[in-house]
């Protein structure tokens, strides 16, 4: 929990505004209704979210004191806008496990394989990753080093070359020498938006066709420091193949953790994992309760 807090001290600043309003006095009139949805919305909670808290507020304390179930009830309200909590990955009931990982350029997609793979190894799981963003040299270097470094093996080949045949090759190895999960880096861009598309339900077909029931998750990293653009990315990507979490990254060094409660409403997908830090441990599954409870204290 100290981490979590720690990690959301800017956010908390910006809910600081909404913290004051609810722990206020006075009564639950209109300026009050007014002020929260402000508040709400200065802290990046986001349109339909905001909407929904301040009429059900209303609607329960309507001229009413305000009052410490004043709070316990915003709490409440944003708890369930969250995701339900998740164990993380959902791993195959019998041979490998397929992640396979999507997001731009920049969103810490290279860190997020390494935290995950890092973690997975220290659970006692044999993973292997696949360098299949070989448009862009500086993803595969990196994730040689990132693999080198935390002692997992990585299938990758030259600059340029076929992702799908790289997918294809390190799908062959994991079922060959019975690893426990296979984790697949994807392009974050490429000369268009279509391309990029076709690409990623390309390695999608190729996982599927080599391993029953794989990909048993398709983790989409998304950045906080961006707000509610990551919304409108997750929404581009969500197009072509079907997601099944997100990895919520930079929660450290941002005001915007706000963002955080328009995901589920707007994309149905789970926040599986938040980043909270550049090491290999700053990576948590993510817990709704603790994350709403560090906002308030
Ligand atoms: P990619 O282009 O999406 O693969 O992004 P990278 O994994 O290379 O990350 C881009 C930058 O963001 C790097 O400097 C990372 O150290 C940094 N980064 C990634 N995740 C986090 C995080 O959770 N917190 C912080 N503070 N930095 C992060």
């Amino acid at each position: 929990f100290k981490k979590v807090k720690k990690s959301l001290t800017r956010t908390r600043e910006v809910f600081g505004g909404l913290v004051d309003l609810v722990r206020g006095r006075g009564k639950v009139d209109k300026q009050f209704l007014t002020e929260l949805e402000k508040r709400l919305y200065l802290a990046d909670v986001g349109g339909a979210a905001v909407a929904t808290i301040v009429d059900r507020v209303k609607q329960s304390f309507i001229d009413k004191e305000i009052t410490g179930e004043v709070e316990e009830f915003v709490k409440k309200q944003l708890r369930e806008m969250l995701s339900a909590p998740t164990q993380g990955v959902q791993f195959a009931g019998s041979g490998p496990t397929v992640i396979m990982i999507a997001g731009v350029n920049g969103s810490g997609k290279t860190t997020s394989i390494a935290k995950l793979a890092n973690n997975l190894k220290l659970q006692g799981k044999k993973v292997c990753v696949a360098a299949c963003d070989t448009f862009r040299a500086a993803a595969v270097e990196q994730l040689t080093i990132w693999s080198e470094r935390i002692g997992v093996e990585i299938v990758k080949n030259q600059q340029g070359s076929d992702p799908a045949a790289v997918a294809h090759d390190a799908c062959e190895r994991v079922k060959a020498r019975e690893f426990d999960v296979l984790i697949v880096d994807t392009a974050g861009r490429l000369h268009t938006q279509t391309h990029l598309m076709r690409e990623l339900e390309k390695i999608h077909r190729i996982v599927q066709k080599q391993i029953p029931g794989a990909p048993h998750e398709v983790l989409l990293v998304l950045d906080a420091t961006t707000g509610q653009n990551a919304i409108a990315q997750a929404e581009e990507f969500s197009k072509s193949v079907k997601c099944t979490g997100i990895i919520l990254t930079k929660l450290d060094g941002t005001a915007k953790g706000g963002v955080i409660f328009g995901i589920k409403s707007k994309l149905g997908l789970p926040v599986k994992y938040i980043g909270v830090g550049e090491g290999l441990d700053d990576l948590d599954i993510f817990n709704p309760d603790e994350y709403v409870a560090a906002l308030f204290e």
